[in-house]
């Protein structure tokens, strides 16, 4: 779906041998900005899915803007996750969230196997998705599970050592597709945002049980490399 921005300038009158002066322009900037996103990412030739494509149910009222973001975390979805259709990992992660008190899908966007893209919380919308570091934060998640067989040292993590053992590797490897969506993401959102910072999610100082292991050593492992190609930065020190 398009929304309309509204655009208000005066018009002027140019008289030969004479400069422009700048017209103030009022703009739903916004709107603008997000649509300018979602054009980026597809011009870059990746398949951006709104949240009416993928079958979005309606977040909470009156939820908290955010804006001017500088950060962006990196997720993965868990554990119990594979490289399954994205649209339909969505709809369950958005019921997951809402289902646990959020007030919608907690993440910003989604990217499949396949390097399709989906809209999560609207980007005038702050996130849900890094402990005490939301503000100012953009979080995208990789749908699938991105960790080694022994993270997490529970049972679910010993099971996947024995299974490893006898030779059934249960480590994914990211599809190039995926890696290829996520630079384009992170291209269109520099190219509205000054973003600084981009980080996996458990190197956000404070994090708490499965957020200490997202995105996995796999998907640190991305992190440590997109980090590199961007010039980004690890995520800041501690908020106070
Ligand atoms: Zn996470």
């Amino acid at each position: 779906m398009t929304n309309l921005f509204a655009t208000q300038a005066t018009a002027q009158e140019i008289k030969p041998g004479e400069f422009m002066c700048p017209i103030p322009i009022t703009v739903n900037d916004r709107a603008a900005t997000r649509e300018a996103i979602i054009k980026k990412v597809r011009s870059l030739n990746t398949t951006f899915l709104e949240r009416s494509s993928w079958g979005a149910v309606k977040g909470k009222p009156d939820m908290v803007m955010d804006w001017d973001y500088t950060m962006i975390a990196l997720h993965h979805a868990g554990r119990s996750h594979s490289c399954t259709p994205g649209a339909e990992q969505m709809q369950e992660i958005q019921k997951g969230h809402l289902s646990q008190k959020y007030d919608d899908i907690g993440y910003h966007f989604g990217i499949d196997c396949t390097g399709q893209v989906y809209e999560g919380r609207d980007i005038r919308l702050q996130g849900s998705s890094v402990l005490k570091f939301n503000t100012g934060l953009i979080g995208i998640v990789l749908l699938e599970n991105l960790t080694t067989p022994e993270e997490g040292g529970d049972w679910v993590a010993k099971g996947r050592v024995a299974l490893d053992s006898l030779g059934y590797s249960t480590t994914n490897v990211i599809p190039a597709a995926q890696i290829t969506a996520l630079m384009h993401l992170i291209d269109a959102l520099k190219s509205v945002f000054v973003i600084k910072h981009f980080g996996g999610h458990r190197e956000y100082p404070g994090q708490a049980s499965e957020g200490k292991i997202c995105p996995g050593n796999i998907g640190m492992e991305l992190v440590r490399n997109l980090r590199a190609k961007t010039q980004l930065l690890p995520p800041p020190a501690p908020q106070e």
